[in-house]
């Protein structure tokens, strides 16, 4: 059987249909199946996403070939259904060529509208439009577009202006107008012109004529489009594999630049910012699809409402909106309403919200692409709770719905409302993308990134964003534009990565030579500082203070479904009652991990501590552990009453010594007359406490073995802090767990002295408090003799930290400098301690807990390292039966997400 790679539609017929989205591209499957639908859609078709990869292995010439007669039926297909014929002087058709993986990758690839062009055809259309400024207009929109994406016409240094642009710019000063649409006939055709002769200059490529050449040069632009650098670094970013490519698709040409009865837009079923569910979108009259998104002019509203609301935002007042800015409500009533039912129908049909592309031509409405629409975070919890709500869909699918990683955004800090108070507005912008942001002034995407890696916060400013943009974007906190609508691509990708945005901020003047804005005529340089809310446009001099965001309406209602569903419960990884009361409120359930030594840096502790480290004896080390007891108590009773009625599992110190101890001369001086020795004791000590390979040395249960009087302090401190809070009428639940054990043996002499200790603090109280005594399981070995070490532990903490460095042999401090290198060549796919690795350590896991259970039924496991926040991590951790994650406070929600996920696709 021959592959079929070319699938036709139009005229209410398709060969494909929305399941279709991995062969067709999200854009591919959903053309067709609007066909199905009834939808106005222009006829084309659409090669598949395996052609892609095709492209990739044998290269153009062997894949034109393959596709030739494909495409030439298609073509057909297309001219038939359009009445007209591709390079047809008389009677021509003209196509659309545009990119479509899977997942919406939006703006990331290349398309190229008008296609088909040529002297010849132009003069044709004329005769047949008897619109020659239309036509000569789409001529030169066609040469810049094919210039740009098909023949490598960019710009050649980064304050440079589009080439094209730049010849526009000249052509307008000399006539002395500024608007695009006023250029003459006689000047679009010279750009024509112009445009050809410079890309000759600068690509030495001559512009093709022949539109069957021009289509496939198109076609192979799009597969290439694929591993242009943004698109790469989009899919590193959304977890898109490389293997997926991208679709094409070919569709005739309706033109939204025929006049004033034409236009072209862009519109969401709800509102991508804040999920409301409100009809909103964009349009421009007389123009085509990319003016819309590139944000080069300023696109007006579908709605009134929404209109209205712009102006508010903008300062304009009532009539002078209506009269300028007109909603398509007002000024085209009849497509309006017809744009409003199929908005309507598609989002019935998908059961989800829906970013639509329409274009008018001359009076009548056509649909060119419906896709689930990119949202927040906040939207993404209103839109799946509303859903549900309406009964458009169930509450599992709600679940499904959300992504975990994207709840992050709302866990944000948001203006300190005080402090906002205070504030001063400098200027008003469209509230792009929702969202608190503060930092110093940018210009440019690649310093934007580069500020970042030196640690710095940024906002990026600038004119418009493009997709080069992107990288810039995700090192910025926000992103503030003087030009653009709420569909300009700076708006629609900042919501994509929930990154605060104000965009059409039209009062801003930038200038990227001298790197300066100008606002109501002050003048800030690169370096100062701005603050941006997303949520309101606002845009102010200055930062102002943040504070946390707190769970509550839709979001409490998500995660509320969660608990109803879940079975895995999550618990924080907390070191102070502070992260413990914040995972509290984000609905932890306990502490799955407390670091004691993250105790010890405070002021005096750290002094205690290193004398503790540093004396010569078990004496002199008992003496300053009692100094230490009770600093540890208090910091216990804190953790442990901040969770009070949850378990709080804390672990005994586990680092390696020389952690602790002082490096340089003066803090060696301190502990030398703080212990009443001479400096050169101190020395000789921190020498030996030096180890090749700390990570493997003396840390973990070593310590304890080898100073077991640590062992005993710290058991006392969290049993003291425990029977003193049960006499103040709480309800303590401590956990004791032994760290980095490798052998049974190890854990039964740890549990010795902790059993020992535990009863001396129960008589001196004269009370007991129920405790459980358990061990991390982070060594190999302690994974496969989990039937062995269960015998005594009564639970197991999965350190999946020291287990993914023990099991693959990766130091964890020093994977760095292999591991792009590593992930280049795909011989990881992943960071392996970002991610659990589910074939090698999550085997392990698995084959500890069922070893385990066989000796101890009720075994309760956990994990704690850092997989313990990570989505997919804490699905594989919940389909092996653990019983909860442990990650740190403000991953909390994401991972109970993730666990409530796990559970309905079980
Ligand atoms: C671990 O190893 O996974 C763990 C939680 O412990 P730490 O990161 O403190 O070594
Ligand atoms: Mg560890």
């Amino acid at each position: 059987m021959t592959t079929k790679r070319v699938y036709t539609f139009g005229n209410g017929k398709a060969e494909g249909n929305a399941q279709m989205r991995e062969l067709l591209g999200g854009k591919g499957a959903n053309v067709a199946e609007m066909n199905l639908l009834g939808i106005p859609v222009p006829p084309g078709f659409t090669i598949t996403t395996e052609v892609c990869n095709e492209y990739y292995k044998v290269g153009q010439d062997k894949i034109v070939a393959m596709l030739q007669d494909d495409v030439v039926a298609a073509v057909h297909h297309v001219e038939k259904l359009m009445n007209s014929e591709f390079g047809s002087v008389k009677n021509p058709l003209l196509v659309s060529v545009r990119s479509g993986a899977r997942a919406s990758m939006p703006g990331m690839m290349d398309t190229i509208l008008n296609l088909g062009l040529n002297d010849a055809v132009a003069e044709g259309m004329v005769q047949k439009t008897g619109n020659p400024h239309f036509v000569y207009d789409s001529y030169r929109r066609f040469v810049q577009m094919y210039g740009d994406v098909v023949l490598g016409m960019k710009p050649v240094n980064k304050e440079d202006i589009d080439p094209f642009e730049a010849i526009i710019e000249q052509v307008k000063a000399v006539r002395g107008i500024a608007l695009d649409k006023d250029l003459s006939v006689d000047e679009l055709k010279d750009l024509v012109r112009r445009f050809k002769a410079a890309i000759k200059a600068q690509t030495g490529q001559d512009f093709p004529d022949d539109p069957m050449q021009q289509l496939w040069g198109a076609i192979c632009a799009v597969f290439r489009s694929w591993m242009n650098e943004r698109a790469i670094l989009y899919r590193k970013m959304e977890g898109i594999p490389d293997e997926w490519g991208t679709a094409v698709s070919v569709m005739a040409m309706v033109f939204g630049n025929m006049g004033d009865t034409s236009a072209t837009g862009v519109c969401f079923s709800r509102d991508a910012a804040t999920g409301e569910n409100i009809f909103n979108g964009e349009y421009l009259v007389n123009a085509q699809g990319e003016d819309v998104v590139a944000g080069i002019r300023t696109p007006q509203q579908i709605t009134i409402e929404g209109s209205r609301r712009w102006a508010r935002l903008q300062g304009i007042d009532e009539a002078e909106r209506a009269a300028k800015y007109p909603s398509m409500e007002e000024a085209m009533p009849e497509i309006f309403k017809q744009l409003d039912g199929i908005q309507n129908r598609l989002e019935q049909h998908y059961h989800d919200m829906q970013d639509m592309e329409f274009t008018v031509q001359e009076g009548k409405l056509w649909f060119l692409q419906t896709r689930n629409g990119k949202r927040t975070g906040t939207a993404m919890v209103k839109i799946a709770m509303d859903l549900v709500r309406e009964g458009l869909i169930d509450e599992k699918t709600a679940l499904l719905r959300c992504e975990p990683q994207k709840l992050d955004e709302l866990l944000h800090p948001i203006f300190d409302k005080d402090a906002l108070k205070r504030a001063k507005v400098i200027t008003q912008g469209l509230p792009a993308s929702p969202g608190a942001a503060c930092g110093q002034i940018v210009f440019h995407a690649d310093d934007a990134e580069e500020w970042h890696n030196d640690g710095h916060k940024v906002i990026m400013v600038r004119i418009e964003t493009s997709p080069e943009d992107l990288a810039g974007m995700s090192a910025a906190e926000g992103i503030l534009t003087a030009r653009g609508g709420m569909t300009s691509h700076a708006a629609v990708v900042a919501r994509g990565m929930g990154k605060c945005c104000v965009s059409g901020a039209g009062a801003i003047n930038v200038d990227y030579k001298k790197k300066t804005v100008e606002i109501e005529g002050v003048v800030y340089k690169e370096g100062d500082y701005l603050s941006l809310n997303g949520s309101t446009g606002q845009v102010y001099a200055g930062e102002i203070p943040t504070r946390a965001a707190e769970l509550s309406g839709d979001f409490k209602a998500l995660m509320d479904l969660c608990d109803k569903y879940t079975k895995l419960q999550v618990r924080t990884n907390a070191d102070t009652p502070h992260d413990a009361r914040i995972a509290r409120a984000f609905g932890a359930k306990g502490i799955g991990l407390t670091r004691t030594e993250h105790m010890f840096f405070e002021d005096k502790k750290i002094i205690a501590m290193r004398e503790m480290i540093l004396a010569k004896d078990t004496a002199g080390r008992e003496k300053a552990l009692a100094k230490l007891l009770p600093y540890q108590k208090a910091d216990f009773k804190g953790i442990l009453e901040a969770m009070d009625g949850c378990p709080v599992n804390i672990r005994l110190l586990d680092p390696p010594l020389h952690e602790f101890v002082p490096h340089d001369l003066a803090g060696q001086q301190t502990m030398a007359d703080e212990m009443g020795v001479d400096v050169k004791e101190i020395q000789k000590r921190v020498a030996s406490l030096a180890e090749n390979n700390p990570m493997l040395g003396h840390r973990g249960c070593r310590l304890g073995i080898t100073f077991p009087e640590i062992t005993a302090m710290q058991t006392r401190a969290i049993l003291s802090a425990a029977c003193e809070l049960k006499k103040e009428g709480k309800n303590p639940q401590p956990e004791i767990m032994v760290p980095l054990i490798g052998i049974l043996y190890e854990f039964k002499q740890q549990k010795e002295i902790i059993v020992k200790v535990a009863e001396e603090v129960f008589q001196e109280y004269g009370i007991r408090v129920d405790f459980e005594i358990g061990t991390m399981i982070e060594i190999p070995r302690a994974a496969l003799t989990a039937d062995r070490i269960a015998t005594e532990a009564q639970y197991f903490s999965f350190g999946t930290n020291d287990l993914t460095q023990m099991t693959f042999g990766y130091s964890r401090d020093d994977i760095a400098s292999f591991l792009p290198a590593y992930l280049e060549k795909k011989i990881l796919k992943v960071d392996p301690f970002q991610v659990l690795d589910q074939k090698g350590v999550g085997k392990l896991i698995k084959y500890a807990i069922e070893k385990g259970r066989e000796v101890r039924p009720e075994l309760r496991t956990g994990i704690c390292g850092e997989h313990g926040g990570e989505p997919s991590s804490v699905k594989f951790c919940a389909s092996i039966g653990m019983n909860y994650a442990s990650c740190s406070p403000f991953r909390v929600p994401i991972a109970r997400l993730a666990a409530a996920q796990a559970a309905v696709e079980a």
